[in-house]
């Protein structure tokens, strides 16, 4: 009822009255009261006025609660698991997907004690700044595909950020967010099989969203939303709108069997898309010009002598020749 309440008070501009949180939710006044009291305690600033009722005043806090209030999807997110601190949430799922937990099961820490990204990378975590979250799906189609979610969870934190802050986040080809060039956000794809099965598979990303300062060996690459929108945003506003994107952008991906569905926006969002980039492929780099992406998620890249190679993300990473895009 907590976040029920929190989700009705955000809404609304006015004051609600004890009397109408009572009868939407059919329990007592001092069950209300006892609801808001637990929501003040948490950090919330609410008012409580006599003869009028509740308002929600100052910041969000984020946690349980400020998610379960905003997240409101059919499956991706439905059930939510959130730590004030943990290692890293792919291993939280990971745990979960090896028991019962559902499809669109959601793990979400506040801080990672060590996160990861690609190829045993560690993806830095600090602390009540920014978002880290793991996505548990049990999908039934080919374990060669599940490679594709990451570049579908590209399209939805891209497509997310652009909604709730209008600027123009774009994608370095296969799973990274960026704005201005440089990267906010990475995404860990990870899957277990089972006899040519998928058992289950998370996708885990980390969401630069209010860090200022990074170490200096990422710091000329990597950045946040805040520090380039230049203002505060929501985070708890952001997870819903990645979750309401992804949601949409799997089912359809899971529907086409591959991800044409997704290509043009996708290649839309593609920076590396016209420009100059060295493939870091492990038998040889070498040099090309990237065109988009086709429907299994390859990178088009011409070569020297003008054929168009299509490059797999398993084992390649591209750069750009000037820079990192
Ligand atoms: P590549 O750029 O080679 O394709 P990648 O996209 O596979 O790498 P990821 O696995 O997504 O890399 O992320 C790990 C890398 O991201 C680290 O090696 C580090 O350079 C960088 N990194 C780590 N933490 C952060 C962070 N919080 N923000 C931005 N970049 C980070």
């Amino acid at each position: 009822m907590k976040a029920e309440i929190l989700a009705l008070l955000r809404e609304s501009d006015d004051y609600i009255s004890g009397q109408e949180l009572c009868s939407r939710f059919g329990v007592t006044r001092s069950a209300v009261w006892k609801a808001v009291g637990q929501l003040k305690k948490e950090g919330y600033e609410i008012e409580a006025v006599q003869n009028r009722g509740y308002k929600l005043v100052g910041a969000e806090v984020y946690g349980e609660n400020e998610l379960r209030s905003r997240i409101h999807t059919a499956w991706a997110g439905a059930e939510l698991h959130f730590y004030r601190t943990t290692g890293s949430t792919n291993l939280l799922a990971k745990q979960a997907g090896e028991g019962d937990a559902p499809h669109g099961a959601l793990f979400v820490a506040d801080e990672q004690t060590a996160g990861r990204g690609r190829r045993g990378r560690s993806w830095q975590s600090p602390q009540g700044a920014n978002i880290y979250f793991t996505i548990l799906m049990r999908p039934d189609f080919a374990p060669e595909r599940a490679s594709m979610l990451t570049l579908v969870m590209a399209h939805s934190v891209a497509c997310a950020i652009r909604r709730l802050t209008g600027m123009e986040a774009g994608i370095k080809w296969p799973n990274d967010v960026l704005l201005e060039d440089k990267k906010v956000c990475g995404i860990l794809t990870e899957m277990s099989v089972e006899r040519e099965y998928i058992h289950y598979v998370v996708c885990g990303v980390g969401i630069n969203v209010a860090s200022q300062e990074f170490p200096e060996e990422i710091r000329d690459r990597a950045t946040s939303v805040e520090a380039v929108y230049g203002q505060a945003v929501s985070k708890g506003a952001l997870l819903q709108y990645v979750m309401e994107a992804f949601e949409r952008d799997y089912d359809a991906f899971v529907a086409a069997g591959d991800l044409t569905p997704l290509l043009e926006g996708y290649n839309k969002l593609l920076v590396n898309r016209g420009r100059k980039v060295r493939v870091l492929d492990p038998r040889g780099e070498w040099e090309g010009t990237a065109g988009g992406i086709n429907s299994r998620g390859e990178l088009l890249v011409e070569n020297a002598a003008g054929e168009i190679q299509a490059i797999y993300a398993g084992e390649v990473s591209v750069r750009g020749i000037y820079g990192y895009v």
